[in-house]
């Protein structure tokens, strides 16, 4: 996806977290709640990743997509996979996404970075761009 702008990196936040709970500031419990429904998303469209947990180590964590934005209607706040994100820019105007990491063995789970794809003011992308 080379068409994603305003990307917004969540690392020294996620660096912030870990931290607490290394030094037990945050419970662990509280740091791995995923949610069932996010637990869900990142099973049917969560990226694989390579990154092992950063809690627990074991190397099942998925990145989920969540988009945003009022084009995109009833699409809105779901998770969606890679495919159906390259769609959505395709045929849409600009809308969020939010990228998510959650590990299904210990329930970690963090915004890890943001972007805008879509069509920005009248810029159509061409068959070339990708
Ligand atoms: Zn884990």
């Amino acid at each position: 996806m080379s068409s994603q702008r305003d990307v917004v990196d969540y690392a020294l936040q996620r660096r912030a977290l870990l931290a607490d709970v290394a030094c037990g500031r945050t419970s662990l419990g509280e740091a791995c709640d995923a949610h069932p429904y996010l637990l869900l998303a990142a099973k049917h469209y969560g990226d694989p990743t390579p990154t092992p947990c950063p809690v627990c180590d074991k190397r099942h964590q998925r990145h989920v997509h969540y988009v945003y934005g009022a084009c995109l209607g009833r699409a809105a706040g779901q998770a969606k996979s890679r495919g159906e994100l390259a769609d959505l820019a395709r045929t849409h105007d600009e809308f969020d996404v939010y990228v998510v990491e959650v590990c299904p063995d210990c329930g970690w789970n963090h915004l890890i970075r943001s972007f805008v794809l879509g069509h920005s003011g009248g810029e159509t992308l061409s068959a070339a761009d990708g």
